[in-house]
């Protein structure tokens, strides 16, 4: 196609883009030859897109490419610039520039664009490059025989729409998702402006998919973006929140972000803070009750019972000596459910939660005290192993139902966990310290359950295995009130020094 001037040529401003452009290029395009637009989900179908040369650089005009993918487009002559609408993505060519504007971020072509008074015209293979990377991904181009493969209209993408489900203690995103992504990679920070971004490598958002997002509650905006290797989702929060948990579900089926919620604004932020970390309750559960007996030891003392002792008895100690606040999961012989443990937890503002227990096996010479930090579980195909492998492999000593859980518990604990591993790992280690130094009985250490989910407390939280019912003079130690005794008094001071360490730090933080 020759240069046009004329009938186009409505402002000064050209004359001089134009003299820029044969300063550039040394000359006007040359007509060259065509590049065919294949689509996937179209067979059959091909588009032909005519191509020009400048120089050793074959290039097509944009508003071609507009029309072979349907798409709209958009000359700006004020700001010379072409704008290609992707679904809700904007590809900005700029007249002359070899950069390429998607959305807010700049792409570099091998050779600047070129403008012709009328057209906007790029080199091919770079643009055809950008938009694999950016608003068309999954495509490419086939240089043997010309063609520019689009996307499939779903197929390509693997991260579409997000819904916003309220849970009781913060808002959980679910963004649909068709491909497992590793997790451990993804990024997510939240800017000043109150902005959460989450990066999803390997991860190909449909843009327009999320933009139609059900949103609500904290998530006011939704945007997607791709990135070179990542696909970006951001969510415009109108609170602030702590950074999310994220994780896949469901075989890689959804994607979930889990945000806490949001600490109030008081007038003195760090004594709301303080206040509201400060350790005044500590949440007491003895294991079992009521039908589920829990281990029996060889001469029929139960677990519940035990539990139950230790715990009341940990109780007295804490209201005698101390000024916190004692919850109970249960005080009496009942049955109650995990995540009912875990709500009552929450919802009395627990700040500690430790879980007492007995241990029972086979092995009759096996003896001695542990705690058990309870490592959250990645996806539920994770728990599902540990709910029908966990006699084998996490738990082979113990046979309590630790993987019982329901959807709701999971994501508690999910989000709550990661926060208060460390503060977990430290109380399961003061407290094996505290035992060693009050009972006669060995120390088994501080173990990690790795794929279990028990609770969801949103606290610190350990389960303590206080001996073996199953070890016959264990079992004679924990029928009698003063070995139980000793037992609540090592908590209790493990409970002293981690408070005192604790709120140190927290200061310290301040
Ligand atoms: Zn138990």
């Amino acid at each position: 196609m020759p240069l046009r001037v004329t009938g186009a040529c409505r402002r000064s401003g050209l004359l001089r883009l134009l003299a820029l452009a044969l300063l550039v290029h040394g000359g006007p395009l040359l007509e060259a030859g065509e590049i065919r637009i294949a689509f996937p989900d179209r067979p059959g179908e091909m588009e032909i897109l005519d191509t020009f040369m400048l120089g050793a650089t074959e290039y097509i005009k944009a508003a071609d490419l507009a029309r072979a993918f349907a798409i709209g487009s958009y000359v700006n002559r004020d700001v010379d610039k072409s704008i290609l609408y992707f679904r809700d993505s904007e590809v900005k060519i700029t007249a002359f520039s070899s950069f390429v504007v998607v959305d807010d971020r700049a792409f570099q072509m091998t050779q600047p664009s070129y403008f012709d008074g009328e057209s906007y015209y790029v080199p091919a293979l770079s643009f055809f490059n950008i938009l694999a990377q950016t608003v068309l991904p999954g495509s490419r181009y086939d240089k043997a025989r010309r063609v520019f493969v689009g996307p499939s209209a779903r197929g390509s993408f693997n991260i579409h729409g997000a819904t916003v489900d309220y849970k009781q203690n913060g808002t959980l995103i679910r963004v649909k998702t068709s491909q497992q992504f590793d997790i451990r990679n993804i990024v997510r920070y939240i800017t000043d402006n109150g902005w959460l971004v989450v990066q999803v490598p390997g991860g190909r958002v449909d843009t327009l998919a999320l933009s139609r997002s059900v949103l609500g509650g904290i998530i006011r905006g939704v945007k997607g973006r791709q990135l070179q290797n990542s696909a970006e989702i951001r969510f415009r929060l109108t609170d602030r929140v702590g950074l999310p948990e994220v994780y896949q579900v469901n075989r890689g089926a959804e994607l979930h972000i889990a945000l806490r919620n949001p600490v109030r604004n008081g007038n003195d932020r760090a004594a709301e803070i303080r206040k509201q970390w400060y350790l005044d309750t500590i949440v007491l559960d003895p294991g079992h009750g009521g039908m589920d007996g829990g281990t029996v030891g060889r001469d029929g003392l139960k677990e519940k019972t035990v539990t139950l002792d230790i715990a009341r008895r940990l109780g007295r100690l804490i209201k005698q000596k101390t000024d916190m606040r004692v919850i109970y999961t249960r005080d009496e012989d009942v049955f109650v459910p995990l995540f009912q443990r875990t709500r009552i937890a929450n919802e009395a503002g627990g700040k500690i939660f430790i879980s007492i227990h007995a241990n029972g096996v086979k092995n009759r010479a096996a003896q001695g005290f542990e705690t058990w930090l309870l490592a959250p579980a990645n996806t539920p195909e994770a728990i599902e192993t540990a709910r029908r492998e966990n006699s084998v492999i996490a738990l082979e000593e113990s046979n309590h139902p630790y993987a019982e859980f329901s959807d709701e518990s999971l994501i508690l604990s999910t989000m709550a966990h990661s926060a208060w591993m460390r503060e977990s790992e430290a109380l399961g280690s003061i407290i094996l310290e505290k035992f060693k130094s009050r009972l006669d009985s060995p120390s088994r250490g501080l173990k990690q359950a790795d794929f279990l989910v028990l609770i969801g407390a949103a606290m610190p939280n350990i389960l303590v295995e206080i001996g073996f019912l199953s070890n016959l003079q264990e079992e004679k130690k924990l029928g009698q009130s003063k070995y139980r005794q000793k037992i609540a008094l090592g908590l209790l001071d493990a409970i002293l020094e981690f408070k005192q360490t604790y709120e140190g730090a927290l200061s310290a933080d301040l």
